[in-house]
Parts: C-alpha cells; sequence; structure tokens
C-alpha cells in the first residue's frame, strides 16, 4: 500500500508552500487507499521550538489534512540513526573521517585557491583508525561511489542524473553522535514504510545524496515526485506581499479551508481546464502525473475568487460562526441569539457579495450595528434635504403596512415611484443609505423586511433627522 509522508522542519508557520506539499501527499495517499503520516523534523534544537510544531499541525488540521497515527518526531530517533550509521560501518559502507575542522578549512580553502570545487578529499576513506590522532572525536562519512553516476526516475522531473564524482563522502554521524539531516531522513523513511516522497524540488539534491545511502544499506528506494516550487506573480522566488505566509495568516484574511485546498491543489496540478475541484473530486482525481513541471505563481485574484464561490456554497449557520467573533471584536460586545438569528437569516442575500470573510464580516455589520447607525461619505451625501424628505414619506407608508415582507414594500415604493414621477431608484437609495449606512448592501426590500418595522422606521427616524 502507499505510504506518504509530510516532513515540516518546526522552524517557523507552517507557510503556503509546506501547505501545498502536504495537501498533495494527503491526496495521493487518499487516493490509492494509502496512508498519510506525519514527521517533524526536529533534529536541529536550536531553530526548532514547540510553538512552531503547534503551528504545523493546527495548520494543517485547519485545513482537514488529517495524519495516520501519531506524529512522529525524528529527534527522540536519534539513536536508531545512529545505529544504521553504526551498521554501515560494520559493512565497510562507511568510515571514520579524524580530520579537525582546521585541517578541513585548510583544505577547501587550498580547492578555492587552485579554483577547484570545493569538496571532501575522501582522505580518511581507506585509511586505517589506527592512525587516528589522539583525542578526535571522529564523524562517520558514507563511502559513496566514486564512479558511475546516481539516476533519479523522478515522477515529476523524468530522468535527472548526477555524475558520482560530482558527491563527496557525506558525513552521516557527526563527532557528537547525532545523525546529520541526510540520514535522518532516509532511515526514518526506510522504517516509517515511506513509498512516495513527494516535496519541493529544492529537495533535488539531497536526493541524490540520499539515493546512495539507501542503497548503501540495501533498502529499496521510494519513488520520487519533485514538485516546482511556488513563485509570485513576477515570477520571482514567493515574498511576503506575494502570499509567503502562513496558513494561519490565511485564515486571518478570511479564506475558508476548502478554498485554500482548491487553490493550492491548482497551483501545480491540472485536470484538464477545471479551475474548480471539490476536495472529493480532488481525491478522485488526483495523481503524480497531473503535477506541473514549471512553476506556479500564486495569484491573490485567483484565490479571492475560489473563496467567493466556496463561501456561497457554504451552510449559511458555518459562515455565521465564522463572522460572529469578527463582528464582536469590532463591536467590542457580545451578539446575541436574537442578532445571530438576524445574521442566518440574512446571510444568503450577505454571502452572494463577499470574497472574503472579512469582507462578509464588514457587510454584515450594519445589521447589529447600533443606532444611529454610522453612515459612509457616499451615503451621508445621499442623505440630504431631498433625501430625508423622500425618508419621511416612505416611513410614513412604512408605518401604515401591515404586511411587512419585502414584496410588499417594494410594490409600496414603486407605487409611490410611479405617483410622485420619480425613478425607483431615486426613492430606494436614500432607504438603502438609511438602513445600511452605505450605498452597497444586499436587495434593499429584503433587508427591511429582515430587520423589521420597529427597527426600520428607527433608522429611517434617525436618518431623517
Ligand atoms: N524537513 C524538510 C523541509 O521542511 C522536508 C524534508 C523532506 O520532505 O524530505 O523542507
Amino acid at each position: 500500500t502507499v505510504v506518504t509522508r509530510f516532513a515540516p522542519s518546526p522552524t517557523g508557520f507552517l507557510h503556503i508552500g509546506g501547505a501545498r506539499t502536504a495537501l498533495f501527499n494527503w491526496l495521493y495517499a487518499k487516493r490509492m487507499g494509502g496512508k498519510f503520516l506525519l514527521r517533524i523534523e526536529d533534529t536541529d534544537r536550536q531553530r526548532s521550538t514547540q510553538a512552531a510544531v503547534d503551528a504545523i499541525l493546527d495548520g494543517l488540521t485547519w485545513l482537514g489534512l488529517d495524519w495516520d497515527g501519531e506524529a512522529i518526531s525524528q529527534f527522540e530517533r536519534k539513536d536508531r540513526h545512529a545505529e544504521v550509521a553504526q551498521q554501515m560501518l560494520a559493512a565497510g559502507k562507511a568510515y571514520y573521517c579524524y580530520a579537525s575542522p582546521e585541517e578541513l578549512e585548510e583544505m577547501r580553502a587550498a580547492q578555492k585557491a587552485a579554483g577547484q570545487p570545493v569538496r571532501y578529499d575522501g582522505r580518511w576513506r581507506d585509511r586505517d583508525p589506527s592512525e587516528a590522532p589522539a583525542g578526535v572525536k571522529p564523524v562517520i562519512r558514507l563511502k559513496a561511489p566514486q564512479t558511475g553516476q546516481t539516476v533519479l526516475q523522478d515522477r515529476v522531473q523524468g530522468e535527472v542524473t548526477v555524475q558520482n564524482a560530482q558527491l563527496d563522502d557525506l558525513i552521516l554521524l557527526r563527532a557528537d553522535g547525532t545523525p546529520t539531516y541526510l540520514l535522518a531522513v532516509v532511515v526514518d523513511d526506510h522504517d516509517m514504510g515511506v513509498t512516495h516522497v513527494v516535496r519541493g524540488d529544492d529537495h533535488l539534491t539531497n536526493t541524490f545524496r540520499q539515493i546512495q545511502i539507501f542503497n548503501a544499506m540495501g533498502w529499496d528506494l521510494p519513488e520520487f515526485a519533485h514538485i516546482p516550487l511556488i513563485h509570485g506573480p513576477d515570477g520571482a522566488k514567493l515574498s511576503k506581499r506575494h502570499g509567503a505566509l502562513g496558513v494561519d495568516a490565511y485564515r486571518d484574511m478570511g479564506y475558508l479551508p476548502e478554498a485554500i485546498r482548491n487553490y493550492l491543489l491548482r497551483l501545480g496540478w491540472a485536470h484538464g481546464d477545471d479551475e474548480i475541484i471539490s476536495t472529493e473530486q480532488a481525491i478522485g482525481w488526483f495523481d503524480l502525473e497531473g503535477i506541473g513541471r514549471s512553476p506556479s505563481r500564486f495569484d491573490f485574484a485567483k484565490l479571492d475568487n475560489l473563496n467567493a464561490h466556496y463561501m456561497r456554497a457554504a451552510d449559511d449557520a458555518r459562515l455565521v460562526g465564522l463572522i460572529v467573533p469578527r463582528l464582536e471584536a469590532e463591536l467590542g460586545r457580545s451578539l446575541g441569539d436574537a442578532e445571530r438569528d438576524l445574521l442566518k437569516r440574512a446571510m444568503n442575500g450577505l454571502k452572494q457579495r463577499a470574497r472574503t470573510l472579512v469582507d462578509l464580516a464588514q457587510s454584515a455589520r450594519f445589521y447589529v450595528a447600533a443606532r444611529p447607525l454610522p453612515l459612509d461619505e457616499k451615503a451621508a451625501a445621499l442623505l440630504d434635504e431631498k433625501g430625508r424628505t423622500v425618508l419621511k414619506q416612505l416611513a410614513e407608508l412604512f408605518a401604515a403596512e401591515a404586511d411587512f415582507t419585502a414584496a410588499t414594500l417594494e410594490a409600496r415604493v414603486r407605487g409611490h415611484a410611479e405617483q410622485s414621477g420619480e425613478k425607483l431608484g431615486k426613492l430606494a437609495q436614500p432607504l438603502r443609505a438609511a438602513l445600511t449606512g452605505s450605498t452597497v448592501s444586499p436587495p434593499i426590500f429584503e433587508v427591511a423586511e429582515l430587520l423589521g418595522r420597529d427597527e426600520v422606521l428607527a433608522r429611517m427616524s434617525d436618518a431623517a433627522g
């Protein structure tokens, strides 16, 4: 069975590129009926923090990318990594290197001066440890093949080859007994039974070295799929301004997880021309062959369009739950049941227009704002003398109306427009300004019905002065 994994280093938030890698691994496991594992690559004790681990777990959970079993700590497996290094040593696939840091520095300086590539020259490869200088703790290095080539059959990049002469004998175990990153990844992927490694193509050079370690141990290679990185809209490396943010920032900006999933899926994977792909469809369709070979460009406008789509499709009660905390923070008070209920009834009208939950909360605010309603500039301009006269006339009509529904109110205002020879808009716009404080809103007679007679008349009287 297929086993994929996501292996973030907990040195920062779960950034958007990492989230896409996680999504692809998750989808592939789901598609193949396999398992998706999570490994926290926390061997760098200086840079790894618990806060970053929590942010990664939170981000994955929010995105709905659930992993099988417990998250595995790479650091906790360090004894196993050391054991494998010892096995390679015993099998003659690795050796002790006693070169001191100063000595290696000299070696590199000489290589640079001679215009040669800087790499470890294998000086301890064939020496006997009995020649070891006293008191020096050795590192363990891989006895990498020096001739021939290492070939990667990548599921995205195709066949990629490197000459072994270009790769030096990498360190497996440091002098203090801690494993290097390359060793840890290989041992963990093997022990976890990982069959497919899907990750960013910034790892491509590591992969050749990892293949050498797999081969030295005689372990089966997993399949590799290296995905091109995400670039900014200008084609340059993704910058903060262009979306290189943590998943939590997208949540704060008011995106729904299903919209982010769809967006990240399309960022680097295609299924014909389909733009809107539900997660269920993605699970049915996802394959490694559909991953593009060129870097994809981050595009906030596309993300906004998808988010608008998923907001329109979302359940009204859920959307209310998502905007209430935002509204409460803005209003500085908590919302009661009646207000939540009003928002729920208003939601269908509100969600047709919003691109993000921030927009949605903003556009819903007038329903629950305290009187007198703050007016934006354009709305205030509509409530000039003429506007206020209109409001007074409409208020009389509304006060006398027994059937306070959108259809009846609209019919009344239309009738009044015909009688007075005014265009409907000339009457509806001051009404909209009075009821919503703005010149854009959901259909105004629906708004009036939802607000109810008392509130409508009160707002009209506030605005009519
Ligand atoms: N820990 C690595 C990273 O955060 C990923 C390693 C891998 O996927 O093999 O980039």
